[in-house]
């Protein structure tokens, strides 16, 4: 895969805002935050997508996020938040290295908007639907 800036903050060649590092996972704040205590969370591995990443390392970051999320909670008095994780450009993934958002959502006007364009899961299709996917994951 290509070399990111998340790689480099990784490696420590340009700087960062840490807030959490172990082993497989670094979090930092985000450059440009939708809002104050937006941070990501990123697995060390360099997979593009989450659909690439090993089974140790998004367990890795899953065993961390909970934890980040209440510390994201205490640090901004903000309850509430949104975990967003973009896979490919058309999703709006700008940097090509997994990572997770946390996004406090102190109010209407600031955090994630979200467009939400609702559709209707049809009887037979949502069947075959979801007899494919479930086919995949074996
Ligand atoms: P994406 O759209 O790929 O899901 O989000 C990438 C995020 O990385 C954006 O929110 C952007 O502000 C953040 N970002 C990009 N470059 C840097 C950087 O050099 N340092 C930090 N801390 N965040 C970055």
């Amino acid at each position: 895969m290509t070399d990111t800036v998340f790689g480099k903050i990784i490696r420590g060649e340009i700087p960062s805002h840490k807030v959490y590092e172990d082993e497989h996972v670094l979090a930092f704040l985000d450059i440009n935050p939708l809002s104050r205590g937006h941070m990501l969370v990123v697995p060390k591995e360099p997979a593009e997508t989450l659909d690439q990443l090993s089974d140790a390392a998004a367990a890795a970051v899953g065993r961390v996020l909970p934890r980040l999320c209440r510390a994201v909670i205490a640090a901004t008095g903000v309850r509430h938040y949104n975990v967003l994780q973009n896979n490919g450009a058309p999703a709006h993934q700008a940097v090509p290295h997994v990572h997770f958002h946390i996004i406090p959502k102190p109010t209407s006007r600031e955090g994630l908007g979200i467009g939400w364009p609702l559709t209707t899961l049809e009887g037979q299709d949502g069947a075959n639907l979801a007899q494919a996917i479930a086919a995949a994951t074996r």
